[in-house]
């Protein structure tokens, strides 16, 4: 369903991903574990589109800038960046009309009430708490039901409530068939959740594999990823991205998922 192949990003000279390729089958959750400054958010941020790299990845058979791939992916960001002049319930009704999706009433109402915003409707973007613009955030990435979800450390400042809500959508989405990529650096935020883990490090791919896989090896999750990642660490320390080696936000958003968000979707409406 979503397919990397070799794909490499550096912004300066810092390697980001180094010649990654996995791949993701439909009706699967993967689990994309690293340490802080992996690749991480890199490789998602290439998978949706907004960056530029060396490499191929597809969606569905289609190369993933298409909009036939664009169609089926779906991404909530680490940051949430929220419009602070529209309401919570606002911000919901921009993205069915930016997805052009009909009869989303009812899946709005669900969302808000699995994650606690019914009564906070009417709030402002910038009146929320962290906590509840992270909330918003799902809801704003889990309202067009895309078939590939990806979600870059979705659980930071969710409370349990939220954090078992989301669980329970990930397993309902993956009932339906639906592919999902979730990055955490919190190996305890994922536990029983995934059908694959994928561990990076430093740019590279230092494991992938099934829980069956897993599971016949008879290591635990955090005994792989501490035998793939320890070590490597001393010996290769993050490279710092220094001055002059920060990339600059190209036109189609890259760093700010508010204008990526806006113009993916300004960008779909107009090619529809
Ligand atoms: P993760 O999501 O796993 O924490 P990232 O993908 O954010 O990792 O970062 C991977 C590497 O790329 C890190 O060394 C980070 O400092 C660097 N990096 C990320 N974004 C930028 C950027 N916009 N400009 C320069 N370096 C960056």
């Amino acid at each position: 369903m979503l397919k990397v192949s070799h794909v490499t990003k550096k912004y300066g000279k810092v390697m980001a991903c180094d010649d990654l390729s996995f791949q993701l089958d439909p009706g699967s959750v993967t689990v994309l574990l690293g340490p802080n400054g992996a690749g991480k958010s890199t490789i998602m941020k290439s998978i949706i589109g907004f960056l530029r790299y060396d490499g191929e990845i597809t969606v569905g058979g289609f190369p993933n800038k298409t909009t036939d791939a664009r169609r089926l992916l779906g991404y909530i960001p680490e940051m949430p960046s929220l419009y602070p002049n529209l309401t919570v319930s606002e911000h919901l009704d921009f993205i069915a009309r930016a997805y052009k999706l009909k009869d989303y009433k009812a899946r709005k109402e669900e969302l808000f009430r699995r994650f606690e915003l019914t009564d906070k409707q009417k709030k402002f973007g910038d009146e929320l708490s962290k906590g509840m613009q992270q909330k918003l955030n799902i809801c704003l990435g889990l309202l067009p039901e895309p078939k590939v979800l990806l979600l870059d450390e979705p659980m930071i400042g969710l409370d349990p409530h939220a954090i078992k809500e989301l669980k329970l959508l990930l397993e309902e989405m993956r009932a339906q068939g639906r592919t999902m990529l979730v990055s955490t650096h919190i190996i305890d935020s994922v536990d029983m959740l995934w059908d694959r883990t994928i561990i990076m490090d430093h740019g590279s791919i230092r494991a992938n594999v099934t829980r069956e896989e897993l599971e016949r090896d008879g290591r635990t999750l955090e005994q792989l990823f501490f035998d793939v990642t320890e070590g490597s660490a001393s010996c290769q320390p993050e490279e710092d991205s220094g001055e002059g080696s920060r990339e600059e936000s190209k036109g189609s958003g890259e760093g700010s998922w508010k204008g990526s968000r806006e113009d993916k979707a300004l960008q779909e409406e107009h090619e529809k």
